[in-house]
């Protein structure tokens, strides 16, 4: 074993060590949330995420932005073939270990594929980079995309664009080295690079084989310097992935699994106030009964904070690809308002993030006096919801903004009897006259007289 497998293996453990130390962290954060079920209905399941992840259904909604993504997300898919090759001849120091297992016109056929694939995810990054940067498309200049998240979506598109590039530069030095081989030029100390008779090209790189250096030396270690910076920087990449939107990569999948299959517009009751009610109406039930000795805290009716959302409220802010199809159509955001849907799922994950460094620095019950409701998520952009349900339609990994602005709204009503003036006189109504406007029950049917 060379100094190079050495070194290899040295990055390929550590890489992996740390990408699960942080993706374990965001699991732990996920985790403290709320208890929530969500595994009935396995066979319906299975098949949302069949259509929408796997199929990417609701992405060809905009065709453009839909196409261009699932270029992208193919490319990703197919290459990891290609990386695994890579892997397997860093630990043992082979070279296209798959080229003599699948025989040469498969294994072609199969880098062919890849190239063609590489060029198409460069064609989409440099597409997408330009509507960002250079059209400038409102969806990606709204107030909360500024500063980090804009950085975060240029940086991952100039990475895989550098990423296809190293393929493509290692696949032309290689053809290069083997057309010397064909000639009877290379060097003995570099026979290995011999591996694919009758090579000459790959289908897209064979472009830029006339670049490479005439000196084979050279070209080695041109194509060993492209497959270098490709493998350590998908090792780059995958540690990326914890601190930015594209974690979606691995979290869309189950996300979409534990979708909300109720129908939408259908509310969830609290438990409490469920009980409460029912007690209520339970004619037998002592009103004045004091309340199980050992029942512990009371629960906290909606959300203040991340803690008190549920498990799948906070896998879906570390889902978010901030893409901003929800806030594209969300009335409120169209009529001006505060209101962002995608600014509350960024928010959540933000204040999440928050939370969990705090326990890392301080242990589990430290608090830091900070909440999502006003800190992050002020009353006006939760009163400014039309509870439409357009973003949760919108969304192409199944994300649900309303859930948290419901949950939120709960809080403030129930536990602080926060709510707008208009709201307030609603429900006082209802409860005055069990109807929302201001007349008396035995007023109601006035309006027949006088019409
Ligand atoms: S439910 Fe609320 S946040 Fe979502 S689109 Fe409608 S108004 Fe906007
Ligand atoms: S919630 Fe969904 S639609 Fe909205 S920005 Fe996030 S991923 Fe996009």
């Amino acid at each position: 074993m060379g100094v190079s497998n050495i070194v290899f293996i040295v990055l390929l453990v550590a890489a992996g060590a740390l990408f699960a130390k942080n993706a374990g962290k965001i699991a732990r954060n996920i985790r403290l949330g709320r208890d929530l079920k969500r595994n009935d209905r396995p066979g319906e399941r299975w098949k949302i995420m069949a259509r929408v992840a796997l199929g990417q259904s609701k992405m060809v909604v905009r065709p453009v932005a839909g196409i261009m993504h699932i270029l992208i997300y193919v490319g990703f898919i197919i290459i990891n073939i290609e990386v695994l090759e890579i892997v397997l001849d860093g630990i043992f120091g082979t070279h296209r270990l798959f080229a003599p297992v699948l025989g040469n016109t498969l294994y072609y056929f199969i880098i062919n594929s890849f190239e063609v694939l590489a060029l198409l995810v460069i064609v989409a990054c440099v597409v997408f980079l330009v509507r960002r940067n250079i059209l400038r498309l409102s969806r990606f200049t709204q107030p909360e995309m500024k500063s980090w998240p804009a950085t975060d979506a240029n940086i991952i598109l100039v990475v895989e664009i550098l990423l296809m590039g190293a393929f493509l530069t290692m696949n032309a030095a290689d053809s290069t080295l083997m057309m010397y081989a064909h000639l009877g030029a290379l060097p003995d100390d570099l026979m290995h690079y011999a591996s694919l008779p009758g090579h000459d090209g790959f289908l897209v790189s064979q472009w830029i084989t006339g670049l490479t250096p005439d000196d084979p030396y050279a070209v080695a270690n041109l194509e060993r310097a492209a497959w270098w910076f490709h493998i350590v920087g998908i090792f780059a990449f995958l540690n990326y992935l914890p601190y930015s939107k594209h974690f979606h990569i691995l979290l869309s999948f189950p996300n979409v699994w534990y979708s909300n299959l109720a129908a939408k517009g259908q509310f969830t009751n609290h438990e409490a106030v469920t009980r409460e009610v029912k007690l209520m109406l339970d004619p037998s039930a002592d009103p004045y009964a004091a309340p199980a000795e050992g029942g512990g805290e009371p629960e906290r009716f909606g959300a203040k904070d991340v803690r008190d959302l549920t498990w799948k409220q906070l896998m879906d802010a570390y889902t978010c690809t901030e893409c901003g199809r929800c806030t594209d159509e969300c009335p409120a955001n169209q009529t001006g308002k505060l209101l962002s849907p995608r600014k509350i799922m960024m928010d959540t994950r933000d204040r999440l993030e928050e939370v969990g460094k705090n326990i890392d620095k301080h242990g589990k019950e430290h608090d830091d006096g900070k909440a999502l409701l006003r800190d992050y998520i002020s009353e006006e952009e939760l009163w400014a919801c039309t509870t439409c349900n357009a973003c949760v339609q919108a969304c192409p990994v199944n994300i649900d903004p309303l859930s948290i602005i419901m949950d939120l709204r709960r809080y403030l009503i129930m536990e602080e009897s926060k709510s707008p003036e208009s709201i307030t006189a609603m429900f006082n109504n209802v409860e005055n006259n069990g109807a929302p406007w201001a007349f008396s029950q035995a007023d109601r049917a006035k309006w027949i007289e006088e019409s």
